[in-house]
């Protein structure tokens, strides 16, 4: 199996079983009210841009407000970041673009603009999570090689916020670097093991995963009580990793470029305007000091045992 989409990535980053339900064995997964909702937004947005009666009438009076508030300042957002070059522009690369069902890797991209010097390249964005700077880095990446132009600006427009959430291109070889990781680790995994984090809890497969049929199967025996105490170690140590990044962003003011310094203890407002968690701030910095960070099947929280080491001796040698 050789096509692959920053969904595929993100969702074996995730949780390697949860991708091997999805994109191995095709278990159906459900498209809940969310998707549908941001189906419909981006719809609009497009057609507004492009001159043509958008609808989203269809959707319920609930959300009809909420999105007509979106479709206008996105639009008017969308507007603001230089000349349109493409709409949802669709692509499938290898080594060339090619045919939706042959490329290497393939997504759709909101939208491209002209801006001095090259492209911008901008995602819509409805959903409250903070987007990755993974996605749009990788977009970036394969839009240099389709229009052969330097991306010289991207993100997302954040439409909850009617904000932009802007990341420096220099992230763009990190992005192909980690893909290129991914591919490799996905192609070799022989076990697509399941690694419960927060994503559990919205998980379309939660009724198949080995790790629920294990505590189902398991309850008030020996197994149960293992499990348990599996678990209280995982947290124990995400705590403590948590509590060392922490220090760390906040002692060593990271510079993540631009000049700009980012800390997890960040005022909630001043978060959201700028757009990071410390989800995203994680991601950065496995992403800015990969020294620092190593994934494995657990993904992006779970930080490798070795690793943890290393991280303790680098914090406490830089302080
Ligand atoms: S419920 Fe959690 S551990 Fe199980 S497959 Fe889904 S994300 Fe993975």
């Amino acid at each position: 199996m050789r096509l692959y989409s920053y969904s595929k990535l993100s969702t074996y980053e995730t949780c390697p079983q949860k991708y091997k339900f999805r994109y191995v064995d095709h278990l159906p997964s459900l498209k809940g009210a969310p998707a549908t909702f941001g189906i419909a937004v981006h719809k609009a947005i497009a057609d507004e841009l492009l001159g043509k009666p958008s609808n989203i009438l269809n959707l319920p009076m609930e959300d009809f407000f909420r999105a007509k508030e979106m479709v206008d300042s996105a639009t008017e957002i969308s507007r603001g970041l230089g000349e349109i070059v493409d709409i949802e522009r669709r692509f499938a690369y290898d080594d060339g673009e090619v045919e939706w069902d042959r490329g290497y890797f393939r997504g759709i991209i909101d939208l491209i603009t002209k801006v001095k010097g090259g492209l911008g390249v901008w995602d819509w964005k409805t959903g409250y999570k903070t987007p990755s700077v993974f996605q749009v880095s990788l977009y970036a990446y394969y839009m240099q090689k389709l229009y052969g132009k330097p991306v010289e600006k991207m993100g997302y427009v954040l439409l909850n916020t009617n904000s932009i959430l802007e990341f420096d291109p220099s992230f763009i070889p990190q992005a192909k670097e980690k893909e290129e990781w991914l591919v490799k680790r996905i192609e070799s995994d022989r076990n697509f093991k399941a690694t419960p984090s927060e994503a559990c809890s919205y998980c379309d497969y939660i009724d198949s995963c080995t790790l629920n049929r294990a505590v189902t199967e398991a309850r008030n025996n020996i197994e149960a009580v293992k499990l348990y105490q599996s678990i209280l170690v995982q947290k124990e140590s995400l705590k403590k990793q948590q509590k060392i990044l922490k220090g760390y962003v906040d002692n060593q003011a990271i510079d993540l470029g631009k000049g700009k310094v980012y800390s997890v203890e960040l005022e909630p407002i001043y978060r959201k305007k700028k757009g990071y968690d410390f989800d995203t701030l994680i991601r950065e910095l496995a992403m800015k000091h990969p020294e620092l960070i190593k994934f494995d099947n657990a993904g992006l929280y779970d930080i490798h045992p070795e690793a943890f080491s290393v991280i303790q001796k680098k914090v406490y040698k830089e302080r």
